[in-house]
């Protein structure tokens, strides 16, 4: 099976010491991205451990397919304690980073312990280096970009950094790369910011001692990427807002609705209307990416894609694109994820009686990533401050929800409830199969749950392995099952039990700290959900109170080892 190579490269920000660890046994087992970062974080972080505390660990992980030239392959996976959900999870990021990861020779790289003072790591052939950054004390993520040109001579693309909400600790900020590209679910970026750790950059020159050589199918499935005439290239994931908002599956004013009357204002025609160049990821000839602008109000960005246009647009009662571009363009510069955002800042809206007022929605996110005022109390994320605000909690395991609107795709909703990093659509990409548009050959009745636990232990697992390849989830209509296992060289029945121990060591470090079946819960009914989530354990060899036996794990300690 091909997988990433390269030893761990650890990083000690107390200590400021790094020291390299073999972990060929685990990227033998776990592939690369998702799966190496979730096994060691899940064998190197103490089960009890504070996501904001020192001895939290945050992994970068690239995976094999960075080595190869192919399409949907510019990605890389973040992976630590999230201090929104207090679960383990996993974040992945486009862009051009994936390549200088894989250019520094390490197969992953985690940072532990808290630096006294913010710091820039880099990470460089002749070695690791620490330098104290005062300057950049508050720094947006355009004015961290501009200092490492300036100073070191980088580009946007050789770094990951945090916004003055990272350092905040606001529990939604977001890890960037480049100026657009987030790791931006689960607040990973507050995990960098208690580390004191705002900047790291990748100037590697080395190249994996193991070279990967990929098969004929690789420059095939590019070829297809290239050729394809798919409205992603045109819309990226905005292509679906309209079917969404018809099926009543498009949250609107804070999920009190499915569907908004001003969709035409933010849809996927309106954001091709302010595209204005195409834009990809390392090696992606799909290109989906959406740089787009408004010269008469001055407003740049990249994006938004269809889950802010549901977060800022419908969710917020705002019908122009352009409002939500703006916000889209505060929360890059900020470094806060989309969704989270623009959902907590929904439920403030529904609470003070304010659906569509612009300008507070971007006074709101810039007095989150600051944490001024009002902003103090939203940045702790919509399940901590809904009893404050009189709304619902429209989140699961403290996650706020993207659209993909659970009470009509019920797959999609059990998948919500299941997911261990809280209410994600990546986790499985149910919505999928229950959009009928999007995958026809594959394409169950959105409504009811019958025979969805099957597929969605399939997908999450599949989506596991996809995350840990890494190869991106907008490849489906590129990679099947058939290719995927072709193009890491095993068979299609081996990486489903590799996403298996994936998602089980999730769930499995997820109980040691609390969660069980009362965290898999949604803020709605959907019929024969309990009996869904009962025959879902069962599949996975898992209680009736959804918790891992030990023996599932071989009795993995989670204590921090001893060599650090
Ligand atoms: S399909 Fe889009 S998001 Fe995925 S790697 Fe290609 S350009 Fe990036």
């Amino acid at each position: 099976m091909r997988h990433a190579a390269g030893p761990l490269c650890s990083v000690n920000l107390s200590t400021q010491t790094a020291e390299e660890h073999d972990i060929d046994d685990v990227l033998e087992s776990f592939i690369g991205g998702r799966g190496v970062g979730t096994k060691l974080v899940h064998d190197r972080v103490p089960f009890d451990a504070d996501p904001l505390g020192s001895e939290n660990r945050l992994v970068l992980a690239a995976g094999p397919m960075q080595q190869s030239q192919m399409s949907f392959t510019g990605r890389a996976s973040l992976t630590s304690v999230s201090p929104l959900t207090n679960g383990l999870v996993s974040s992945n990021a486009g862009g051009f980073l994936s390549r200088h990861l894989v250019g520094t020779g390490y197969g992953a790289i985690e940072f532990t312990g808290t630096a006294d003072e913010l710091l820039a790591v880099h990470i460089r052939p002749e070695g690791i280096e620490f330098e104290a950054v005062p300057d950049l004390e508050k720094a947006e993520v355009p004015e961290v970009t501009e200092y490492a040109d300036e100073r070191w001579g980088l580009d946007p693309e050789q770094l990951i950094c945090i916004g003055p909400a990272g350092e905040n600790e606001v529990r939604f900020a977001s890890v960037m790369t480049t100026e657009s590209r987030a790791f931006g679910r689960g607040g990973l970026g507050a995990v960098m910011g208690a580390k004191n750790l705002k900047v790291v950059t990748f100037a590697g020159d080395a190249t994996p001692d193991v070279e990967i050589e990929f098969p004929a199918e690789a420059m095939d499935v590019h070829r297809e990427a290239a050729t394809s005439d798919h409205v992603m290239k045109r819309q990226g994931t905005t292509a679906g807002t309209d079917y969404a908002n018809a099926v009543e599956a498009f949250p609107t004013r804070y999920f009190s609705e499915r569907e908004f009357e001003g969709v035409e204002g933010i849809n996927g025609d309106s954001v091709e209307s302010k595209k204005y160049k195409k834009a990809t990821c390392s090696q992606c000839a799909f290109a989906c990416k959406l740089p787009t602008k408004d010269e008469e109000r001055g407003v740049e960005t990249e994006g938004p894609e269809f889950e802010t246009v549901m977060s800022f647009g419908s969710n917020c009662a705002v019908d122009d694109i352009v409002d939500v571009m703006k916000s889209n363009e505060l929360c890059d510069r900020y470094g806060v994820d989309t969704i989270s955002c623009g959902d907590t800042i929904a439920a403030y809206l529904m609470a003070n009686d304010e659906f569509g007022n612009v300008e507070l929605i971007h006074e709101l996110v810039e007095k989150i990533a600051f944490r001024e005022g009002v902003g103090d109390d939203l940045a702790e994320g919509t399940h901590r401050v809904h009893g404050e605000l009189g709304v619902h909690d429209w989140t699961v395991k403290g996650m706020e929800f993207p659209a993909h609107d659970g009470r009509h795709l019920h797959g999609q909703g059990l998948s919500f409830a299941t997911s261990n990093r809280g209410a994600d659509h990546m986790y499985a990409s149910f919505y999928a199969i229950e959009y009928p548009y999007v995958d026809k050959s594959k394409a169950m009745d959105a409504n009811g749950l019958g025979g969805k636990p099957e597929r969605l232990v399939e997908k999450e697992n599949h989506n596991a392995v996809l995350d840990s390849g890494v190869v991106c989830k907008f490849s489906r209509d590129f990679i099947d099952e058939e290719m995927l296992a072709t193009l890491l060289d095993t068979d299609y029945d081996h990486l489903q039990s590799i996403g298996s121990e994936i998602v089980t060591l999730e769930r499995h470090f997820n109980n040691q700290r609390g969660f069980d079946r009362a965290d898999d819960t949604l803020p709605y009914d959907i019929p024969g959900f309990p009996s869904a989530l009962s025959e879902y354990y069962d599949l996975r060899g898992w209680s009736e109170a959804g918790v891992v036996p030990e023996s599932a794990v071989g009795g993995a300690s989670g204590a921090t080892p001893a060599d650090d």
